[in-house]
């Protein structure tokens, strides 16, 4: 079996499951045809109770952005959302996937050479591949944050709400500068001065026993997590949940903040511009809400099994 910490064996690249070495492109491709570029990010997991299988978190929500991403960029999606799940799961079958991974479909403007810039779009390339990611919930990762100096971009300016490539140079500008302070992550202000998100996940906070998080028309990504933990913290733990603008001091003087996103999962953070957030330590109710996520994420509560697509188990929801 192929190593999958190195490569996967195989990608799966415009309706074929090709090996990995011979997945390439002529080197004029490079430049326009990743500008317009989406792209999504979805997690599967292992199961431990159910005889080595992963499953796949949230599929058919990822799909259904990934459609709309291109949608907005105007690239044309050639398959059905069916038929993309089938060849995720098909693809993760046959990198013999029974760890933690990393799915990544990237859809592209295909045949981008001798293109004008207004050109490029339509007929879309799509790959997608997989590699090893583990989680680390329960770890007792946390991190410390500085609000970045850099805004997130407005929906004026390019759509901040699908996952354009093109997006993450901002949030990558702003994961530069708070490296480059000292601070693990950075957290983006947007345009109207209130809190948007972190650079690769949505923000949280805990005031008054009360789950408190920018809303979808804060210059955010419509994030998957930030949806089901909303569902959880309110199902699971009975919290209050609010979708509001966020002002910058509500975080420094919050009980609790953590960041949430796919590659995120549960993250808390325990400082930001060094003001101590709660006791310095992961609070009370995200660890709760970790704990409960945890065991959805691994197909384990049965009350979200229509958020798992099982990989490796004969029935499965291909049906
Ligand atoms: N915001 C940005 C900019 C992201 O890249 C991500 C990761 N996809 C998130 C938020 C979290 O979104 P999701 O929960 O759907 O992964």
């Amino acid at each position: 079996m192929t190593e999958q910490s190195k490569h996967p064996a195989y990608i799966w690249w415009n309706g074929k499951y090709v090996a990995w070495d011979d997945a390439t492109v002529h080197v004029t491709e490079l430049g326009w045809s990743t500008v317009g570029a989406v792209f999504e990010g979805i997690r599967a997991y292992a199961n431990p109770s159910s005889d080595q299988d992963v499953v796949i978190f949230r599929l058919q929500e990822h799909l259904a952005r990934l459609k709309k991403s291109m949608a907005l960029v105007r690239l044309r999606l050639d398959y059905s959302l069916p038929e993309l799940t089938e060849i995720i799961v098909e693809l993760l079958r046959m990198n013999e996937v029974r760890e933690d991974t990393y799915i990544r479909p990237l859809a592209y403007t295909a045949n981008v050479a001798g293109k004008r810039f207004s050109e490029v779009g339509g007929e879309a390339g799509l790959l997608i591949n997989t590699s090893r990611m583990p989680s680390h919930l329960k770890t007792g990762v946390t991190q410390t944050a500085a609000v970045s100096s850099w805004r997130r971009i407005s929906d004026e300016v390019m759509p901040p709400r699908i996952k354009n490539l093109s997006n993450y140079r901002n949030g990558q500008l702003a994961s530069m500068e708070a490296r480059a302070h000292g601070y693990d992550i950075g957290l983006l202000l947007n345009t109207g001065g209130t809190v948007a998100e972190a650079p690769g996940a949505c923000v949280m906070f805990v005031a008054d026993g009360k789950l408190i998080t920018p809303h979808v028309t804060s210059s955010i990504l419509e994030s998957i997590t930030r949806d089901a933990l909303m569902v959880l913290a309110r199902e699971v733990l009975g919290l209050e949940v609010i979708e509001r603008a966020v002002d910058r001091t509500e975080l420094y003087l919050a009980d609790e903040v953590f960041t949430c996103g796919t590659a995120a999962e549960i993250t808390p953070i325990t400082e930001i511009d060094k003001y101590q957030i709660g006791d310095g330590r992961q609070g009370t109710i995200s660890r709760d809400l970790e704990h409960a996520f945890h065991a959805v994420l691994r197909g384990q509560d049965p009350r979200y099994r229509h958020w798992s697509t099982p990989v490796h188990a004969a029935a499965s929801v291909l049906a």
